[in-house]
């Protein structure tokens, strides 16, 4: 087996490289990387990621996998996948563009007229405009086609009421791209249409949630009679359905595996800096036990994904066999962080990063392990695509598909 760069990508990756250090500093390899999740979106690190996407914008290096039309460089997915692999070797701010460029930017590619496309692309590649996924409801998360937030034509206009969950970074966010039910009678999938909307419009409320951690990455939006043009709809009236359906195939290759399971040499550390019978606990065999279960599966996880590396170097696209990536990695994350709590004892519960061992990355992590294990897509979907699609069982019994949505039973309102 050769893992190795072809001649193509080590030509690439050097180039990636040599971008990269001209304009970013190098993380010195024992220093610890902080937690995806546990970066704190404040204003100063928004403005250091405007900055740094502009940066890769003028020189060409912004959202490299977009069309060269759109400013981009018509990448392959191994060249992104080359691109990311270098970047990560170098500090950079927090990713605020995830949800933008690997997810919105592609459906407005698929789905927007000619004006759409000039009007928005430009823009949010260059990241001086910030844009969120306003999909999940209180009562639609999984089983999305069965959200309700309205828009009702009105003239040139929609007018929308609802209320949307689970909006991460809204509160900075300028645009938002939402589904809404705007034919109650037609069957679930079939009423919905998708449609761009303001974030700062008056008639929208953001209010941020509080998570476990301390952070607020996701927010509650609720819609009072926001009107949006029609030319902001994405897609035509009763098709949102097909365009969401871009925007989550475009998210399980933007979230990716998701998860800290990468970081079993810090874990190793830890096992080595924390005493335990008068030497360290990494001279303990349960503790080596543990560990050594760890590294297994990491390292199946890291084979599995090679799989899907070399089908992308070959130019083949990878299938839903993905979703194996996110339902190993994200709990295999939630043990180490779980296991590195018991190893630091009352330490594990600091979350203070100058008293806290390595940077109190741990309590943060094993705080938003579950978190992981939801977004884009929970277990039990997984396994239920992976079931359906891969091993090709029976599919799921969906009593409502052909229903009209009016007519599709729900439990009583709350009182
Ligand atoms: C960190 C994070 C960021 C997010 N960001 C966004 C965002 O930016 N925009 C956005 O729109 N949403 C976002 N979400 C929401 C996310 O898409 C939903 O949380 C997810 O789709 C699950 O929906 P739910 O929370 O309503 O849970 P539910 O769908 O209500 O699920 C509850 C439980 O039932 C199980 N279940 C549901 N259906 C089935 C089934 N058919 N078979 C077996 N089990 C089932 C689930 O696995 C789960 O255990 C985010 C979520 C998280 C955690």
């Amino acid at each position: 087996m050769d893992f190795d760069d072809t001649k193509e990508e080590a030509a690439f990756r050097a180039k990636a490289h040599a971008f990269l250090k001209e304009h970013l500093e190098l993380l010195d390899p024992d220093e610890i990387r902080p937690n995806a999740l546990g970066e704190r979106e404040d204003e100063s690190s928004i403005a250091w990621a405007k900055r740094w996407q502009l940066t890769k914008a003028e020189n060409g290096w912004a959202c490299i996998t977009w069309p060269k039309k759109y400013g981009g460089q018509g990448a392959t997915s191994m060249q992104s996948v080359i691109w990311n692999q270098e970047q990560s070797k170098f500090k950079t701010p927090p990713a605020i563009y995830t949800i933008g460029h690997g997810m919105l930017g592609p459906t407005i590619m698929a789905h927007g007229t000619d004006e759409q496309k000039q009007k928005y692309l430009p823009d949010m590649l260059r990241g001086q405009e910030v844009w969120c996924q306003l999909f999940s409801e209180p009562a639609a998360g999984s089983d999305l086609a069965g959200l309700r937030t309205s828009a009702v034509k009105d003239g040139d206009s929609w007018v929308l009421n609802g209320q949307k969950i689970w909006s991460t970074g809204a509160q900075y966010c300028d645009w938002g791209m939402i589904v809404t039910r705007t034919d109650p009678n037609a069957a679930k999938h079939a009423g919905l249409t998708y449609f761009i909307v303001s974030m700062k419009d008056p008639g929208i409320e953001i209010r941020p949630i509080k998570q476990i951690n301390g952070a607020s990455g996701f927010n509650e939006v609720f819609f009072t009679d926001v009107r949006v043009p029609d030319s902001q709809r994405l897609g035509s009236e009763g098709n949102g359905w097909a365009v969401a359906l871009t925007t989550l195939m475009n998210e399980r290759v933007a979230i990716g595996a998701g998860g800290g399971a990468g970081r079993f040499r810090e874990l190793m550390r830890l096992a080595g800096e924390m005493p335990r019978n008068g030497g360290s606990a990494l001279a303990d065999p349960a503790v080596r036990q543990r560990l050594a279960d760890i590294y297994v599966k990491s390292k199946g996880l890291q084979y599995t994904s090679y799989r899907t590396l070399s089908a992308l170097s070959r130019g083949a696209t990878p299938g839903p066999e993905g979703s194996i990536g996110k339902l190993v990695g994200a709990p295999l994350s939630q043990q180490m962080a779980a296991f590195a709590l018991e190893l630091q004892g009352p330490m594990g519960a600091v979350m203070n990063e100058d008293l806290a061992p390595q940077d109190a990355i741990w309590p943060d992590s094993y705080l938003g392990a579950p978190g992981i294990r939801i977004a884009g897509g929970t277990d039990e979907i997984l396994r239920n695509i992976i079931a359906e699609r891969v091993l090709r069982l029976p599919p799921e019994m969906r009593v409502d598909k052909n229903v009209p949505f009016r007519d599709v039973p729900t439990g009583p309102p709350s009182k």
